[in-house]
C-alpha cells in the first residue's frame, strides 16, 4: 500500500462477511481493516440464514453495519421464505441501516416464473424501505433499466447501486434521480468503470469491495478483504483529480448521509 493513503477513512459499502471464505480469518481481517482507517464495513445479507449471521457480526464488529434483505437469486431458488426474510426485517429494523442485498437480475432471469418472483420480491422488499425509511442496497446485473423503472414508480428517493456494471445511458438517469453508486476494485484495471466513474459526481460515489467476490490486477489471487476499498479509493481520486484524503472524506459523508449513521 502507497504510504500516503495510511490512516483514510475507508469505507466498505457492500460485503458479504458471513462467506465460507473469512470464516476463522474475521477477528484479524476486522483488526487490520480497523488498523488501516476502515471505519464502516456493510455487510448485506441474501436471505434468512445470511441475514442471521449478518445482525450476528454486526453485533460482535463495531465497524461491521447490519443490512437485512432478499437477494434476487434467493428470490427465484427460495421464493418461500419471503415470509420469513420479512418478519427478520421487522422485528430487527431498528438495529440495520439498509434492506439490502435486494433488486433484480436479468442475467440469472430464469424465465418468466422467477422473473415474477424476483419483481414481487424486490417490490415487497421497497416496500418495507419505504415504510421504515431505510435506504436500498441494490443488486441489478443487465436489469438496472427495471430497477429505475421501478424505483421510480414508488418515488424511491434512497437508493445506492452497487457495483453498477450495466448501460451507461441507465447510469446517467440514476446520477439524475440522485441515487449513489459504488465502485468495486475492478476499477483498477476496468477501462469501463474508470469511465462510468468519471461520470458519477463525487458527491454520489461510495467505495465497496463485493467481498468474497476475487478481483485480478494486484489482487489476482488474493482474498477480498474491506482494506482493498483502499485500492479503490486511490483510483477514484486519481479519476477526480482529488487529493485522496479529501476524497476519503467525501465518501465517508456520502456514506454517512445515505445510511443515516452518525
Ligand atoms: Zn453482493
Amino acid at each position: 500500500m502507497e504510504y500516503w493513503l495510511m490512516n483514510m477513512k475507508l469505507v466498505d459499502s457492500h460485503i458479504h462477511l458471513y462467506s465460507a471464505e473469512y470464516l476463522d480469518k474475521l477477528d484479524d481481517i476486522i483488526r487490520e481493516a480497523i488498523k488501516e482507517g476502515v471505519e464502516t464495513i456493510l455487510c448485506v445479507a441474501e436471505d434468512y440464514e445470511t441475514g442471521e449471521a449478518t445482525l450476528e457480526l454486526s453485533r460482535k464488529y463495531d465497524v461491521v453495519y447490519p443490512a437485512l434483505g432478499m437477494h434476487p437469486w434467493t428470490a427465484i431458488n427460495n421464493y418461500g421464505d419471503l415470509d420469513k426474510v420479512v418478519r427478520q426485517i421487522e422485528e430487527n429494523i431498528g438495529e440495520i441501516i439498509a434492506i439490502g442485498e435486494v433488486g433484480l437480475d436479468k442475467k440469472y432471469e430464469s424465465g418468466e416464473k422467477g422473473w415474477a418472483r424476483q419483481l414481487n420480491v424486490f417490490r415487497k422488499m421497497i416496500e418495507l424501505a419505504e415504510k421504515y425509511n431505510k435506504p436500498l442496497n441494490i443488486h441489478s446485473r443487465r436489469a438496472a433499466k427495471d430497477v429505475l423503472e421501478i424505483l421510480r414508480i414508488y418515488k424511491v428517493e434512497k437508493a445506492h447501486f452497487h457495483w453498477f456494471t450495466d448501460d451507461e445511458n441507465i447510469l446517467r438517469e440514476i446520477i439524475t434521480e440522485g441515487y449513489y453508486v459504488s465502485f468495486t476494485p475492478s476499477i483498477t484495471y476496468s477501462k469501463r468503470m474508470q469511465r462510468m466513474a468519471k461520470q458519477v459526481p463525487i458527491s454520489q460515489i461510495l467505495t465497496e469491495t463485493d467481498g468474497p467476490v476475487s478481483f485480478y490486477g494486484i489482487l489476482k489471487g488474493k482474498l477480498t478483504k474491506p482494506i482493498h476499498t483502499k485500492l479503490v479509493l486511490q483510483k477514484l481520486s486519481e479519476i477526480h483529480g482529488y487529493p485522496p484524503d479529501e476524497m476519503a472524506e467525501i465518501i465517508y459523508n456520502n456514506f454517512k448521509n445515505l445510511y443515516g449513521i452518525k
